[in-house]
């Protein structure tokens, strides 16, 4: 199976390289993508896995380009503050122990002090800045992919996707922007700025 996607995924990213000059960005074969349902994934900034889930999407470019397209924008946002911090597990609990103590003290200002806050918060804060961080990454790259190949088709792209993945809920939707989110970031994003609506 691997034989026939490649040279597919292969041609898409030739055709890409050449509108982003990110020529040194190789596909490697990851192998199963497991209950989490990721496609692609850039591991650093010249090398983009991807895993048995895209076999399902073999008979579609269009979607290929597109997803193809945000993770050359995950490699292209890599200076994103919001990378930065999330690519550093360290500075990553930092933030999150920052913010856990301001909000602790906020509360504690207004009269809130209970042992059932603190672990309340402990639970809340870390997977709500992980979620911040996440989808501020997604929409950037969403943005790369709609300059490089073109609003219109990063959006047919996206729809096609969406037609194609509606079978319930998945874990990393808890985290990461839906397909529905970024469709209609894209739309607002776009129909805002007009002016951005061209190829790269
Ligand atoms: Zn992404």
């Amino acid at each position: 199976m691997d034989k026939q996607i490649k040279p597919i995924l292969e041609k898409i990213l030739e055709e890409l390289k050449e509108k982003t000059r990110f020529y040194n960005v190789r596909l490697v074969f990851c192998g199963e993508s497991g209950k989490m349902g990721i496609i692609f994934k850039v591991i650093d900034d010249a090398t983009i896995c991807y895993y048995t889930r895209v076999f399902k999407y073999i008979d579609d470019p269009i979607i290929l380009r597109g997803l193809i397209a945000h993770e050359l924008g995950h490699i292209a946002c890599k200076d994103h503050l919001s990378h930065r911090i999330a690519s550093r597990p360290i500075l990553l609990v930092l933030v999150m122990t920052a913010a856990f103590f301001i909000v602790k003290h906020l509360l504690s200002l207004i009269g809130f002090e209970h042992v059932l806050i603190n672990i309340i918060l402990g639970l809340i804060i870390p997977p709500i800045i992980g979620s911040v961080i996440i989808h501020s990454n997604e929409y950037c790259a969403d943005l790369y992919a709609a300059k490089t190949i073109g609003y219109e088709n990063l959006l047919e792209a996206y729809r096609r996707f969406a037609q194609r993945s509606r079978n319930g809920m998945k874990l990393i939707d808890i985290l990461y922007p839906t397909i529905d989110d970024r469709i209609t970031f894209l739309k607002e994003k776009f129909m805002k700025e007009p002016s951005k609506n061209h190829s790269l």
